[in-house]
């Protein structure tokens, strides 16, 4: 990558992203400092050629650069961790992989298109949509960011035309450049506050996405009053918005839902209540922002609609894993907050709805208005007991763990109900992962579903 040669950087966080940012730093001719606070982690980098160095006080910052700091690690709030707080004094520039990434992107004779994407809820599944659909359409795309694979994961035979990358509000506030040629805003619900000192903090964060001078089309949804403001601050003919509730006819090149029918302006594009891998209210806001991205990026109409047809869905989020006796098995692993627990509620009916783990701010006192298709709640984690006062009158059941969980729901359930699990919380009180969970539940439910 152009630009980084004879220079002096330190990695902070070796985990994915950052043992891939000291690979191709080192590639580039610059010279990597790289720790990490977990003496795991510093193995496993040292396995693979990283140079090792302590960053902790008192480390001398003459001659860094600047101090690449992983997602994980908090900068600022709710307190500084140590090293880049002395990072920070001396002077070193802040930066993280995402925003190397646009920097080394800007000095490219031919960069491919980038499409970036965030919001509170659904960037993965938009993000891979998109993906999906340019390389149906026969386009070469790659798909990175904040997604499993880190923007550096990779080597110049899997560059595309179009790189896709999903943007969350911790990448987007570090990142010192931020250059996409289309940026997608889906939506805003609180979300990692202590991070970002408030809402307030969590959506300038976000907001940083659409300030970049090479932006041509910003995709903005505007379902919430954040996202009509967002709106409000980008000129008209780089802007289209999106929505799944609100028709938008009146704003001329607009994409909204009629009738489970995906419009863009004033044409009826298709019906997507057909198409298996995006189903529900939310998987329709996610549509609708996928195609006014793919618009932009130059996709027909019908490149796009077989796109959508064709999208398997992801795993993890509304993936349905097991059909028998008329009762349904649904994994929503991935809804790690209220918000997004909430959509998985509003979608089916007759809910045994296993629920926990590490909650969020507020835990499910949210969600008080949609639990009318909850028949019952199996209560999993840490934050089970906080769940179970905020269900109040609704039945519910304290089962700690999964195994638990799984059979109690199945034990219950009658033909025409759904076994969901949609925590509406973090899994790293039980797992190390929401992927680990979801695996788990998934086991859970074959295991119980072949005793019969
Ligand atoms: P993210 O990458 O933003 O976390 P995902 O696509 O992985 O988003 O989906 C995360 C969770 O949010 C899943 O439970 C999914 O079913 C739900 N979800 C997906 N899209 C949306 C949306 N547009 N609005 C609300 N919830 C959504």
């Amino acid at each position: 990558m152009p630009g980084f040669s004879g220079f002096r950087y330190a990695v902070l966080g070796l985990g994915r992203s950052g043992l891939a940012t000291c690979r191709m730093l080192a590639g580039s001719g610059a010279e990597v400092l790289a720790w990490d606070e977990s003496a795991e982690a510093r193995d496993r980098a040292a396995g693979t050629g990283v140079t090792l160095c302590d960053l902790s006080p008192p480390f001398a910052w003459d001659d860094v650069h600047a101090l690449i700091v992983s997602p994980g690690i908090p900068h600022l709030y709710p307190k500084p961790n140590a090293i880049v707080a002395a990072a920070m004094r001396a002077g070193v520039r802040l930066d993280n992989d995402v925003g190397l990434f646009f920097t080394a992107h800007g000095a490219c004779a031919s960069p491919p298109t980038v499409i970036a994407v965030t919001g509170s809820n659904g960037k993965s599944t938009t993000a891979s949509l998109i993906n999906h659909t340019l390389t149906v359409s026969g386009r070469s795309s790659v798909l990175i960011g904040n997604i499993g694979r880190a923007v550096f994961d990779r080597d110049d035979s899997t560059a595309g035309e179009f790189l896709v990358v999903e943007i969350s509000s911790y990448q987007a506030e570090l990142a010192r450049c931020l250059e996409p040629d289309v940026a997608v805003f889906l939506n805003l619900t609180p979300d990692h506050l202590d991070r970002h000192g408030g809402q307030g903090g969590y959506f300038a964060a976000k907001c940083r996405l659409f300030a970049g001078r090479k932006l041509r089309m910003a995709v903005i949804g505007v379902d919430e009053e954040e996202g009509c403001y967002l709106a409000s601050r980008i000129p008209p003919d780089r802007l289209v918005r999106i929505s799944a509730q609100r028709d938008l006819s009146q704003h001329g090149d607009a994409v909204f839902m009629s009738d489970g029918r995906l419009v863009s302006g004033t044409e009826v594009v298709c019906d997507l209540g057909a198409m298996r891998g995006l189903s529900g209210s939310h998987n329709q806001q996610n549509a609708c922002a996928a195609f006014a991205a793919l618009r932009a990026a130059g996709l027909t109409l019908d490149q796009i609609t077989a796109g959508l047809e064709s999208f398997p869905g992801l795993r993890h989020r509304s993936q349905i894993v097991a059909e028998h006796n008329g009762i349904l098995f649904v994994n929503d692993s991935k809804a790690t907050n209220a918000e997004s627990a909430g959509k998985a509620l509003e979608g089916h009916r007759n809910i045994r709805w296993i629920a926990g783990g590490l909650g969020k701010e507020g835990g499910i006192g949210g969600l008080a208005g949609q639990m009318g298709n909850v028949r019952k709640a199996y209560l999993i984690g840490h934050s089970g007991r906080e769940f179970a006062l905020q269900l109040g009158s609704l039945p519910h059941m304290l089962c700690e763990t999964m195994p638990s969980a799984v059979a109690s729901a199945v034990a219950d359930a009658r033909p025409g109900d759904t076994v969901l699990l949609a925590p509406a919380a973090a899994s790293f009180d039980q797992y190390p992962d929401f992927e680990v969970r979801g695996d788990h539940f998934i086991d859970e439910v074959e295991r119980c579903l072949k005793k019969g």
